[in-house]
């Protein structure tokens, strides 16, 4: 464990819990990664949660409206990411899911079932848990509003959905999903007007959470502006 003393020290440094919310396409994952890497924190990307929830329930043919099906889908689910040759690979029950979980039918799906509160309830402890020691960057929606309300840094990642819209098109035909820029612009849209509207945990930016536009930003300046901030503040919580 990397708990000193019961903080969440190392080195006479404290670890932080760092939140990275926005819309999909925004280019969280990859800069949540990379700035997990070089902090020597663990990344937690927390749609792949509600991804998972999906895929189990679809494969389980359940009614999506059932709640007991599906807080006992929330309360057995045993996800495991692993990193295979630099890419994170991801296990569902023990089920291999890396190619399932970013297609598009299960984004709606995903966006679909965080609407609702057994869903999310199901998650949040889930999320607390991973958080308990500190030295992680979570990446998802509510993150820093929701459920690390206390973390020490908020960053809101947000870029024009055409853009956003022209990166998640890239990556899905990259890996051979037959797709098109008009279709993936529509969906997203739709999933962020969905996102932002919802009652529970509706995604918006924390208060206090360092906003950036990516939209003309290069990936590396991204991470740079964030981990001058983290470190920054790492600085000013452990002196
Ligand atoms: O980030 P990603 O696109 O993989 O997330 C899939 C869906 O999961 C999102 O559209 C959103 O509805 C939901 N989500 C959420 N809260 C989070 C992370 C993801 O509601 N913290």
């Amino acid at each position: 464990m990397d708990t000193v003393s019961g903080e969440n020290m190392i080195g006479g440094k404290k670890r932080l819990i760092v939140t990275i919310d926005g819309p999909s396409g925004a280019g969280k994952s990859t800069v949540s990664m990379i700035a997990a890497d070089r902090l020597g924190y663990r990344y937690i990307n927390t749609g792949a949660l509600y991804r998972a929830v999906a895929v189990e329930a679809l494969k389980q043919g359940i009614d999506t409206n059932n709640e007991a099906e599906l807080r006992e889908i929330c309360s057995s689910l045993q996800i495991s990411i692993y990193k295979r040759n630099g890419l994170l690979v991801y296990f569902v029950n023990e089920r291999e899911v890396t190619g399932e979980i970013r297609e598009p039918k299960i984004s709606l799906l995903a966006s679909g079932l965080s609407a609702k509160e057994i869903v999310r309830k199901g998650l949040f402890g889930i999320q607390r848990r991973l958080g308990r020691n500190g030295g992680v960057v979570f990446e998802g929606r509510d993150m820093g509003t929701v459920v690390f309300p206390e973390a020490e840094i908020k960053f809101y990642l947000n870029a024009k959905p055409e853009e956003r819209a022209k990166r998640r098109y890239r990556e899905l035909t990259e890996n051979n999903y037959d797709v098109t820029y008009e279709q993936i612009l529509r969906e997203l849209i739709k999933r962020d007007a969905d996102d932002s509207s919802r009652k529970l945990s509706p995604l918006r930016p924390a208060r206090e959470a360092v906003i950036i536009d990516s939209t003309q930003m290069e990936l590396e300046e991204v991470v740079m502006l964030m981990l001058d901030s983290i470190q920054k503040k790492i600085d000013f919580v452990s002196c």
